[in-house]
């Protein structure tokens, strides 16, 4: 009964029956060019409102954006059906403060599938959490206001009338435009929370669970270098390389090419080399203090 007491009831809803009609669809109306199009444009449009908006500009202001810009990934971001801008980066402000403790709201401490998708349906008060966190610049900037204060009809407006207002096809425009960009968004979204600190190297930092690995960065649009983002989380960049697969980093490099996107903020290379080292020492560490215990006495 307890546990029934703790559980959101309209988001669980709303996952559960989006997952079912977009399987109903699947097997009914399998996907054709116009579906497989229209549900291209809807995944990069919000996948990227996610990760280029709410993410590496919103949440950790990483770089700075001309008005056209942050108006473009506020309404990806809307369409990715992931709450509203304040919502999103609050929480995540808190991912990141709070890492891996009671108050970090996906954090893994409470199992795989807990920071993949139970959090969501967890009603958890978090409003002394919330005091620690400070969100005046997201309240400062008109369009981040404007989006989530107008969120609930904003969302269900662009993720399901915009296709199918322009899909020709409507059938195709609903089920995969529609429903399959927004559940494979969702799930990209949170294996960055889940898997990114499962699977992979910590090879910039250790203090945290957060991962690198190539196969979460694809499956998340690059999100998945996530050890060097929880150590530099004010960088534009999670792939550190230029050749690591971050579709997002390639986005606003591309951004400021044409001035849309500038004052992009990256750290120096020797702070980058200084976390690798300093996470090294780390590691050997233990075994120094035993080959001190072991090997010293023998040798006196
Ligand atoms: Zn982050
Ligand atoms: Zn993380």
């Amino acid at each position: 009964m307890k546990l029934l007491k703790e559980v959101l009831w309209f988001p669980l809803s709303l996952v559960f029956i989006l997952h079912l009609i977009t399987i109903f669809g699947l097997i009914w109306f399998p996907i054709n060019k116009s579906g497989a199009l229209y549900f291209l444009i809807m995944y990069i449009f919000s996948g990227f409102g996610i990760t280029v908006g709410y993410h590496r500009l919103w949440s950790h202001r990483t770089y700075k954006a001309s008005w056209i810009w942050r108006l473009f990934w506020a309404l990806g971001g809307a369409a990715s059906l992931q709450g509203s801008i304040r919502w999103w980066c609050r929480l995540h402000r808190l991912h990141h403060s709070f890492s891996d403790s009671d108050i970090d709201p996906y954090g893994p401490n409470k199992g795989f599938w807990y920071s993949h998708i139970l959090w969501i349906f967890h009603k958890k008060d978090r409003k002394d959490a919330f005091t620690k966190i400070n969100i005046a610049d997201i309240e400062a900037d008109p369009i981040a206001r404007w989006q989530s204060n107008n969120y609930r009809w904003l969302s269900l407006f662009l993720a399901f009338g915009v296709p199918l207002i322009f899909g020709e096809d409507k059938i195709q425009a609903y089920f995969y435009g529609g429903c399959l960009a927004r559940v494979l968004v969702w799930h990209t979204t949170w294996f960055v929370n889940s898997l990114a600190h499962w699977l992979g190297d910590d090879e910039y930092a250790n203090e945290t669970s957060a991962k690198d690995h190539f196969l979460t960065a694809l499956l998340t649009l690059g999100e998945g270098n996530h050890g060097f983002h929880h150590a530099f989380p004010t960088s534009y960049k999670n792939g550190v390389r230029w050749y690591q697969y971050d579709p997002t980093k390639w986005l606003i490099e591309l951004g400021s090419i044409f001035g849309l996107c500038y004052e992009l903020s990256h750290p120096p290379e020797n702070e980058i080399q200084k976390a690798r080292f300093q996470v090294s020492e780390r590691k050997l560490r233990p075994f120094q203090i035993q080959s001190n215990g072991l090997f010293l006495p023998l040798s006196k």
